[in-house]
Formats: C-alpha cells, sequence, structure tokens
C-alpha cells in the first residue's frame, strides 16, 4: 500500500476513533504525516496527537536488546536464550503449581494478531484463563452493560450516526480531548445543521461543553438515578415504543420498576427540576439520538449499571439499530476493541465467545486442537495483582502496558510485583516504571514498525502498516509469544511466519459455529485473504459477510433481533448506589482523573514530542477558586494531594471548571516524567462487582499547598536525575528536555546544588548573578558554541522565563548572550566567562 510518491496508509496510535492516516519517509530521515481522505473513520482530519506521531518515532529511550535483569549486573541475551529462559520458568512453574500460577496482562496497544497468538498461548494451551487486558481500566463496564442488554459484546452503531443524530448527548465523555476527531466530526455536523442538539453530561466543564446546547453538571457517580429519571419520564409520559418493547425485549416492567423507585432524582443529581425536564422532554421527542459514553460511565464501581441504564432509555423508544441512534461506546485505545475480539480479557474466551457455553467451549477446542483449554474465567487486572501480592500468581507476562502507573494503589502494584517470582516485560521503551521492575525484558516493535490489524470504535477493522525499519533487535509482540510457545512445546500451534496468517485463523474461527449468524462477530468475507489482499486489505466494518472493496456504514439490530436466547434485548433493572468511597473530615474532598488534550497513557510515546509538551508542560491539579481560597492555595503553585493510599505533588490550576471541592489531575504524569505526580498512588482498588473496572473518578482527598522558597530551570539534552529534589518535572522541548525544579532551600542553596549537575567538560561556561542579594542565578556551559545546558534559579518563574530558557537552548552562545541582556533587567552583578578543562 505503497503509493507511487511513497506514502504508506496505516491508523494512528492513539485513541479508539482510530483515524486513518498516511506516512512516508523525508530525505532528512523524518517521518511525514498526513491524514489518509479515503479513510472512512476521518477522511483525512487528524489531531495534534496524530500529526505529531512523526516527532515520536525517534529513538530516544528504546529498549533494543532482550536482558536479564536477574543478575547485580543486566545481562543482554539473544533472542533464543531471552525466550528459552522464560519458556523454561512459566513450564517449570505450571508443572510445580498449576497453569493458574501464571498470568498475562496485555494491552489495547497490541495489534489483533499480537493479542490472538497470547490468548491462544494463554487460554488454549497453558490452561488458564489469566490474561487480562488494560482494556478492564477503560470499558469493561460497556461490555458488561452490551452482554447483559444484547447478549453480545455488540457496538451497534457507526460514527455516521453521530453525523445524522438530531440530538447527541456525551456522557461522562470530554469527546473534544479524548476522542478529538469524532469531536471534530461533531462539530462540523452542528455547523451544518443548526437544529442539532448537544447534550453533556459531566461534573466538569470540559471543551466538549463549547458546542453544547446544555450541560448538566450532575454530582459525581449519580449517573443511574439520572437515566432512571429518563426511563421513568419516557414511560410516565406515553414515550415508550409499545411494539418494540413487546416484540424485541424481556424484562421492561422490572427495569421500570426499578426506575421508579428511584427517589428525588433532582437532589441525588444536584440538577434543578428545570434541567432534568429539559433533558427528559429533548430525549423523549427527539426521534434520533445517539449517546456517547465513556470513561466517565465506565470506571466507576457502579459502571455497568450506569451502562445499562442508559441502553434501557434506548430501548424503552427502540432508539437503536436505525441511521442516527443508539448508545455508543466510544473506545480510549487503539486496539481495545481488537482485544474484545479475540477474547483477550480474563472473562471472555475467543472471538466473542463466552466459557459459560458448552458449545463455544467445544468450538475453541476442536478449532485450536488445544487438549489444555481453560473452562473458566480468570482473574481479571486488579484480583490478578492481588493474587500476585499474595503469592498466588508466580509468573507475570506484562506486555505494551506499564501498570506500575496505570493500575491504581501504586504501592500495592509494586509489592505484588516484587513478590511474584518472575516477570517478563515486553515494551518498546527501555525505562519505565513497569520494566524497573522486570526480570526480563524483550524489546517489542513499536508503532511505524510493526504491523497487523487494529479495530475502532465503531467496529472498523484497519490496517496498521509497517512504515520504518526497527531498531536494534525489536520484534512483533505475536514472533516474541510464538517463539515461547514453541519452546514451551506447542510448536505444531504456534508456527506462524507472517501476521497475515494469524489474522486468517483469527478471521477463520469467527466463522465457526457462526454460519447462520448466532454470533455478531463474523469475518465470514475475510477467511480466504492471501498475502497480497492482506497487504492491501482496506478498512472493513464488521460483521464483514463479504470483502469490503468500498466504504460499508452499518448498523447492528436493525433486524431487532439480538443475541440472547430468546433474541430479545434485556432490559437491566438497575437503582442509584453511592459510589464505594465517601468524602470524610480527614478528605473532604473528591478527585477526579482522566485525559489532558495533548498527552496520551503514560506519555511514553507522546512524552516524546515538544509540540505535544507546550499543552500542559507539568503535571497539574484543577481547583475551583473557592477551594482554592479554603486551602490557601494560589494558581499556578504546587500543592500536595493525599488520600489514604498516598499523595501526589502537581500544580494548581485554578478554574471554574470544576465544582467546588471536587479537584481533577490528568493521569499521564508519573515517576518517569515527574517527581512524586502519580494520581494512582492515590485511587482505592475499588472496582464493579461485575466488571471489575476501577472506580477512578471519584476518590476522597485532601490539599495542601507546597511551601517552596526556590524555583529552578534546567535545559540538558538527556535525561538527568533529579529525585533528591523536592519537586522535578521534566518537559520536551526542541534537542533535549526542560526540567521544572522546585525546593524548600533557598534560591542560593538551590543554585549551588544544581550547579553541580552542569557538565563542563564540554568548554566553556557563563555565569550570572543578579539581582540585589543575588536573587538570580544563570549558568550556560557550551558545546560547539551552542548551549549545551542551560540552569535559571529564582524565587519563582514566569512564563517569559520559560520561554527564553527554551529559545536560548542549542542556540549560538552569541545570541544566547545578547538574550540575556534583554531578559534580565536587573543590575548584572557579575558575568563571566571561564574556559574549562
Ligand atoms: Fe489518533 Fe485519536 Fe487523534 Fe484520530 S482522534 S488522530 S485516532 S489520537
Amino acid at each position: 500500500m505503497r503509493s507511487n510518491d511513497g506514502w504508506i496508509k496505516t491508523t494512528c496510535a492513539y485513541c479508539g476513533v482510530g483515524c486513518g492516516l498516511e506516512a512516508r519517509t523525508k530525505l532528512s530521515g523524518e517521518l511525514e504525516i498526513r491524514g489518509d481522505k479515503s479513510h472512512p473513520s476521518n477522511y483525512g482530519k487528524l489531531c495534534t496527537k496524530g500529526i505529531a506521531l512523526g516527532d515520536t518515532v525517534i529513538h530516544d529511550g528504546r529498549l533494543l536488546a532482550p536482558t536479564d535483569n536477574r543478575a547485580p549486573e543486566a545481562i543482554e541475551l539473544s533472542w533464543d536464550s531471552a525466550t528459552q529462559i522464560i519458556a523454561d520458568k512459566f513450564s517449570q512453574l505450571i508443572e510445580k503449581h498449576g497453569p493458574d500460577s501464571v498470568a498475562f496482562y496485555v494491552s489495547g496497544q497490541l495489534l489483533t494478531e499480537d493479542y490472538y497468538v497470547a490468548n491462544k498461548l494463554c487460554k488454549g494451551f497453558i490452561g488458564t484463563a489469566n490474561i487480562d487486558s488494560n482494556s478492564r481500566l477503560c470499558m469493561a463496564s460497556s461490555v458488561v452493560g452490551h452482554r447483559r442488554a444484547f447478549g453480545s459484546d455488540t457496538v451497534p452503531i457507526c460514527y455516521e450516526d453521530i453525523e445524522e443524530a438530531e440530538l447527541v448527548i456525551l456522557v461522562g465523555s470530554n469527546l473534544a480531548w479524548c476522542h478529538p476527531v469524532l469531536f471534530q466530526r461533531l462539530r462540523s455536523a452542528k455547523q451544518n445543521n443548526p437544529s442539532k442538539r448537544v447534550i453533556v453530561i459531566d461534573p466538569r466543564q470540559t471543551e466538549s461543553c463549547d458546542i453544547a446546547d446544555q450541560h448538566l453538571a450532575l454530582k459525581s457517580g449519580s449517573d443511574v438515578a439520572l437515566f432512571n429519571g429518563l426511563l421513568s419520564y419516557i414511560a410516565g409520559n406515553d414515550y415508550i415504543d409499545e411494539a418494540f418493547v413487546s416484540n424485541t425485549t424481556n424484562h421492561a416492567e422490572q427495569a421500570l420498576d426499578s426506575a421508579q423507585q428511584e427517589e428525588d432524582v433532582a437532589l441525588v443529581t444536584g440538577l434543578s427540576e428545570t434541567q432534568l425536564q429539559r433533558f427528559y422532554h429533548d430525549f423523549a421527542t427527539t426521534e434520533k439520538v445517539v449517546t456517547i459514553y465513556s470513561q466517565g460511565v465506565n470506571q466507576s464501581t457502579t459502571g455497568s449499571d450506569k451502562v445499562n441504564s442508559i441502553i434501557n432509555g434506548h430501548l424503552a423508544q427502540g432508539k437503536l439499530g436505525k441511521v442516527g441512534t443508539g448508545p455508543f461506546s466510544v473506545t480510549g485505545q487503539p486496539n481495545a476493541m481488537g482485544g474484545r475480539e479475540v477474547g483477550a480479557l480474563a472473562n471472555t474466551l475467543a472471538s466473542h465467545m463466552e466459557f459459560d457455553n458448552p458449545e463455544h467451549l467445544a468450538i475453541v477446542k476442536n478449532f485450536w486442537r488445544s487438549e489444555n483449554l481453560a473452562l473458566r474465567p480468570g482473574l481479571k487486572a486488579v484480583d490478578m495483582f492481588d493474587a500476585m501480592a499474595q503469592g498466588k500468581i508466580k509468573a507475570i507476562w506484562i506486555m505494551a502496558t506499564n501498570p506500575m502507573v496505570s493500575l491504581p494503589d501504586s504501592d500495592k502494584i509494586r509489592k505484588a510485583l516484587h513478590t511474584c517470582e518472575f516477570v517478563v516485560v515486553s515494551d518498546c521503551i527501555a525505562d519505565t516504571e513497569t520494566t524497573r521492575m522486570a526480570d526480563i525484558v524483550l524489546p517489542a516493535q513499536g508503532w511505524s514498525e510493526k504491523s497487523g490489524t487494529v479495530t475502532n470504535s465503531e467496529r472498523r477493522i484497519s490496517r496498521q502498516r509497517r512504515v520504518l525499519p526497527s531498531p536494534g533487535m525489536a520484534k512483533p509482540d505475536w514472533w516474541i509469544v510464538s517463539q515461547v510457545a514453541q519452546k514451551m512445546g506447542f510448536g505444531h500451534a504456534f508456527n506462524y511466519l507472517h501476521e497475515g496468517e494469524i489474522f486468517r485463523e483469527h478471521a477463520a474461527l469467527s466463522v465457526e459455529g457462526n454460519l447462520n449468524g448466532e454470533r455478531d462477530f463474523s469475518l465470514i468475507g475475510l477467511t480466504d485473504l492471501d498475502d497480497q489482499d492482506y497487504n492491501q486489505l482496506l478498512p472493513q466494518q464488521w460483521p464483514v459477510t463479504a470483502l469490503q472493496s468500498q466504504v460499508v456504514n452499518q448498523r447492528l439490530f436493525s433486524d431487532q433481533r439480538f443475541y440472547t436466547p430468546n433474541h430479545k434485548a434485556n432490559f437491566i433493572a438497575v437503582r442509584h448506589s453511592l459510589p464505594q468511597s465517601a468524602t470524610s473530615e480527614a478528605y473532604p474532598l473528591l478527585l477526579n482523573s482522566g485525559r489532558t488534550r495533548d498527552q496520551w497513557h503514560t506519555m511514553s510515546r507522546t512524552g516524546l514530542s515538544a509540540r505535544l509538551a507546550e499543552h500542559k508542560s507539568q503535571p497539574y491539579v484543577q481547583i475551583h477558586p473557592q477551594t482554592a481560597d479554603q486551602y490557601g492555595v494560589r494558581d499556578g503553585q504546587l500543592v500536595e494531594v493525599r488520600s489514604t493510599y498516598g499523595l501526589c505533588q502537581v500544580r494548581a490550576e485554578v478554574t471554574r471548571d470544576v465544582q467546588p471541592d471536587h479537584l481533577f489531575i490528568p493521569i499521564h504524569w508519573n515517576n518517569i516524567t515527574a517527581k512524586g505526580a502519580k494520581p494512582c498512588e492515590l485511587i482505592a482498588p475499588s472496582t464493579d462487582q461485575v466488571s471489575g473496572q476501577p472506580e477512578f473518578k471519584h476518590t476522597p482527598v485532601n490539599l495542601q499547598p507546597c511551601q517552596y522558597q526556590s524555583t529552578a530551570l534546567f535545559t540538558s539534552r538527556h535525561v538527568i536525575n533529579f529525585d533528591d529534589c523536592d519537586y522535578w518535572a521534566r518537559q520536551k522541548i526542541e534537542h533535549g528536555y526542560l526540567y521544572h525544579i522546585e525546593s524548600k532551600r533557598s534560591v542560593s542553596e538551590l543554585a549551588l546544588e544544581l550547579k553541580q549537575r552542569l557538565i563542563y567538560q564540554h568548554g566553556r561556561v557563563f555565569s550570572m548573578e543578579s539581582g540585589a542579594g543575588g536573587i538570580r542565578y544563570h549558568y550556560m556551559t557550551v558545546k560547539n558554541d551552542k548551549v549545551f545546558q542551560g540552569l535559571y534559579v529564582q524565587p519563582s518563574m514566569t512564563e517569559d522565563d520559560i520561554e527564553w530558557m527554551v529559545n536560548n537552548f542549542n542556540q549560538e552562545i552569541s545570541e544566547a548572550m545578547a538574550g540575556i541582556d534583554n531578559h534580565v533587567h536587573s543590575t548584572v552583578k557579575r558575568l563571566s566567562s571561564k574556559t574549562m578543562s
């Protein structure tokens, strides 16, 4: 799929929108990126993260070789010996303690082919279902909601429905930042059709509210009460689609009874009767309604019930299976949907088949020719790490994810990995908090190097293609897993030579026992792809009955037939209940967490882009002005946020976007990019009882300002350890890094301390102390007549100071010196230049 002028079609590495893009290498070696105008998910549009993908393919910090970290000095391994060590250790532990003593923790960043092979090895040949994905943190509650309502994990709609809808409701979704291209499609559709309405349901005022006709800033965790109120309103005002409900659904009465018992929805949600009536009337009287929901719904101890409360409203009026209407769970990760398709969650089998169905077990067992198929669900993510901490899981293989940063209660995850006898981590980045815990680390290919498929939120399968060669010894994840499987004695089932073979097998499994549409997920039209077809595969939206050579936009359930035993959809009776954690005198504030616009997950990739770092350069907490006043916090000041689990140090952003007594911290920063700024240190490991998805949106905390006396900016070509400082955060800039530092020490003490970190071997050092009493210290080291390092220390920094330091870095020294004159207006006490040896 390389065009004559060198463009290769592939897909974005980040969110579940799954934008198609084109990449080509410039003569300079840089990777050029542009949107793929022919891709039906984005039609050429990309967001800031997608556009900046070319910045992130640099090899800074790449993991280049398999390494054994068990000895005091890490030992580089060949692939043969690394995979042999893993195969031997897993086999020994399985023989001694049984298959449930090992586990896999995988990721929505994996390609479907990688996911398929890992799931096949774990469930089909090792014989345990202890494989779970970090998608557990993202959309497990939606999977439960879909399966309970539809009998299958089916996203019924396609993106086109967002454009076709007359009313789009965003629930717990900051689409503008988390799924920006979908938001762009929604915004354009609204501009083209002024009668189209948007309602945002979110405790926070987010950028998504910019196009909202109504913003319902409900109380945290009260969604079920809100949507039960909707169901009662629909029933009480004769808006029920009686024909649809009686012919096509089960348990409507029970759900309605439950909804009607919901007391005082206004009080529970904190919304006025007028707001509620307007929302309910709008929903009930509009034919085409799409309800988009995301982490604000899923990441909750009542996430599954929230999902079903939304679906109940759609079922009551038959609002699904038709153009422009339906509930829509948008996924966070690029291939969360692919993971669901192959079954790489601990409680699903494979290819949308289930453990509790003997027919499904027989189909998978026969298809894989497995003697040892796992027959029951395994441990979900949080339970898996609990079992590890208790010594029950003795070996884990973590692929393409960073649980030390992303799972709640980081301290417990640290202890679990310490307790675990054998930890294997495959990643493309060398230094993450999780690779630091590994016995064996394996270099996996990264985006732009790997090849396979991903499925986006609208069930569209797209090729992710190889664009660049892999550095060092990096290999595809499917290849690494297959090598280990072969050495464990399962070679006959894992002798794949190409990712296309794996895809064909995955497609063939989707057809087994499914010739009459018994299951939703079918790739029957893709089972005969040869290697060339696979290489040239255009985006395909499942179910794929025949190879799609044109764009297809299809909805499921248009035949009003569901995948339950009687083919009717299920209403689920749900009731509002309070989140598991409540505020108290000691922890009176509520912490919410989520994404910023320009960073992704734990920043291991987006953190490499200087332009992405400009949007939010340091970890921060949003605080309402009233709360800031109450706690004596100034805008821009560092604060400490504490929960019963730990503490987090972040910079205050005082804003009315959050409610009084509510805080919001982004999830991205961690101990690699800042000191003590990881929100997962604060978050309780409370989960939804059905989905196992942790609560990330409702943590009781308290707050206090940090009392620091001095600040510093340090620019460097290389990563430097500042852990002995009270606070530091690292920002990628052109040609290097900018460190933001704060300290309890005086300005002169901090200057003296940081001066030791300057590398003087590179020629000259310029130093300057200015202002009355030496309140500013500025140093530059120079290499090849350019600023090699810069250090600036003073009581506090302004945006101008930061910009000046960034601009100075890597500049010709003569220009940098001129800049000093312009920047520093105070009296220059001393300016000296020494030649260092
Ligand atoms: Fe990538 Fe998502 Fe942005 Fe599209 S919207 S370019 S998939 S991050």
